[in-house]
């Protein structure tokens, strides 16, 4: 499979070779010119990672061509299943990666999961560079006693639940409860208690001016919910949450629900505070005004009238999910009370001895998202939960590179993935440059598609998403919704005669 230009320079020497010298032998020039030409590159994911690498790609190489593989029959990844639904605008982003879709030299194909349907080998049979950006789809396990029971659900399901991922749309959480207990304090878990806590009225009120795609289902769900206290567990302290400051304003403004933080939590912050960076500063000192002072007058009257609540736990570790009488569901949370050793970055929780049990019925784990292997082929750190590499170069696989939650762990806003997606496309390009890529044409999509056919694959194409689109779209229109988003699969395929 190796190229002689791959021979030439050694596979062992990936990812640390240097590009080759000023005034190479011509073989080497002759390499470099056909495949300068028209590189086949295909992305696997469409996510922010997946669009953000082609759109550089494209940009930065007039004769690149980009075909972005996705597993899921529509595009956009965790912008359409992570995003909160009341959040809209952070959706707009969808704008650029459709502008990117509609290049002559960039195609979409969904409903293809690379690992079952194709081969990441096959693919960089047909290519000549294999972008991996398939983000992190499994949820992290707490990993304690309990946690398979009825009641207990990760955060990240949850979340796919409310915003029509396919696998979750059957979840219909069981909120008949009057406690949930999330476990972390990451924007993910302010996330799924705003959505838990945000009112009826003021769900349908989004609706009204289109400013949420909620599910019908999870809608009629929450509309029911008798949840009126959300408590988010951390094992660190007011320091250290994960989450950031417009999230925690915005809970703070949220209508009909009151903040529960204890005096005590903030005891000596004051001074620490000084020392932090600004941005964390800032949050600490909302967090800090929020427990200690007096609200306004308007705030005041607004808490004192809330029927929900939300409160920060801090300095808890789960130990066990506690079951109800009748070990059928969960019941509460057994929680090791910690105390903070280390300082800075390395601050660490370490148990005290003390417990605690928190009574709930309903107890969702927020610790992180977790990304997968996805070809044996490909190497893959479970530690970290990343394919090791050196700015987007995957280690010792020349001509597979990664970018995204898979390439830097599961954390980082859309921005931080676009920097970090345009870096890797950077380095593909400086590697295409140097003759550092296999040489001679690639068939591209031509091989993968007549693969996808032998094995009964339908593919749906960018044009074919714009159909779903329009469909959710009109779909959308008896309600007050921008969309009601299609959430199976089957029904997506059907609809499109495939
Ligand atoms: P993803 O967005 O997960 O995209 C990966 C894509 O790869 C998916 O479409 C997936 O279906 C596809 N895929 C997976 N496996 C395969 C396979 N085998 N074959 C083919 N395709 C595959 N950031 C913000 O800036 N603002 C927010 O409001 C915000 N809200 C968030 C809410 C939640 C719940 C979460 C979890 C994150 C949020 N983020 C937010 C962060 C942001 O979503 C991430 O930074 C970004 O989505 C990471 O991009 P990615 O492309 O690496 O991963
Ligand atoms: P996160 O920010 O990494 O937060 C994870 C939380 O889980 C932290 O509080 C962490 O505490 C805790 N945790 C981890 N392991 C634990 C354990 N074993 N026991 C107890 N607690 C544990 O992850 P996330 O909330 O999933 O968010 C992922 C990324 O998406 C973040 O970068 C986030 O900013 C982004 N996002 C952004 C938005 C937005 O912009 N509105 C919305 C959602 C998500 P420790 O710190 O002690 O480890």
């Amino acid at each position: 499979m190796a190229s002689r230009c791959w021979r030439w320079w050694g596979w062992s020497a990936w990812p640390r070779t240097r590009p080759p010298p000023a005034g190479s032998t011509p073989s080497f020039r002759h390499h470099l010119s056909t495949q300068e030409k028209t590189p086949q590159i295909c992305v696997v994911g469409s996510g922010p990672a997946g669009f953000y690498t082609a759109q550089h790609l494209l940009k930065q190489h007039p004769q690149a061509h980009v075909d972005i593989y996705e597993k899921q029959p529509v595009p956009f990844g965790l912008v359409r299943f992570g995003v909160a639904p009341d959040h809209p605008e952070v959706k707009n982003v969808i704008n650029t990666f459709t502008q990117t879709a509609h290049s002559g030299r960039c195609a979409f194909w969904g409903n293809v999961e690379v690992g079952r349907d194709v081969t990441v080998p096959e693919l960089r049979e047909a290519y000549h560079a294999v972008v991996l950006s398939y983000g992190a789809e499994d949820h992290r396990a707490l990993e304690i006693p309990g946690e398979e029971l009825p009641g207990v659900c990760s955060a990240r399901a949850f979340v796919g639940w409310y915003n029509g991922l396919p696998e979750n749309r059957e979840l219909e959480p069981d909120l008949s409860c009057d406690t949930a207990v999330i476990l972390g304090q990451g924007n993910v878990a302010l996330d799924v208690a705003r959505i838990l806590l945000t009112p009826p009225e003021h769900l349908e009120a989004l609706l009204l001016c289109q400013r949420t795609d909620i599910t019908k289902a999870a809608l009629g769900v929450l509309r029911q919910s008798r949840v009126k206290t959300v408590w988010l567990v951390g094992r660190r302290g007011p320091l250290q949450v994960a989450f950031t400051i417009k999230e925690l304003r915005e809970m703070i403004q949220l209508p009909g629900a009151r903040p529960i933080l204890d005096p005590a939590d903030f005891l000596g912050l004051q001074d620490k505070i000084k020392e932090v960076p600004r941005p964390r500063k800032r949050l600490t000192e909302l967090l800090l005004r929020t427990a200690t002072e007096k609200p306004g007058p308007e705030e005041a009257a607004r808490w004192a009238s809330a029927s929900r609540a939300w409160g920060l736990r801090f300095f808890r570790s789960p130990q066990q999910v506690l079951p109800s009488p009748d070990g059928r569901r969960a019941a509460g949370v057994r929680l090791a009370v910690t105390r903070l050793e280390g300082v800075g970055e390395a601050t660490r929780a370490v148990p005290t001895g003390d417990m605690e049990d928190l009574p709930c019925g309903l107890v969702l784990s927020s610790v992180g998202y977790k990304s997968r292997p996805v070809d044996p082929s490909v190497p893959f750190d479970s530690k970290l939960g990343v394919i090791p590499n050196v700015e987007g170069r995957v280690m010792d696989v020349p001509g597979l590179y990664c970018s995204g939650w898979v390439k830097r762990g599961p954390t980082g806003v859309i921005a931080t993935t676009m920097t970090d997606s345009f870096l890797t496309g950077q380095m593909l390009l400086q590697d295409l440059k140097a003759g550092l890529l296999p040489s001679g044409p690639r068939p591209g999509y031509a091989a993968i598609q007549a693969l996808l056919s032998s094995r009964g694959v339908r593919p749906v194409s960018f044009s074919d998403w714009e159909k779903l689109d329009a469909e959710e779209v009109a779909r959308g229109q008896g309600t007050g919704k921008p969309r009601e988003k299609l959430v199976d699969p089957q029904e997506m395929l059907r609809l499109l005669g495939h």
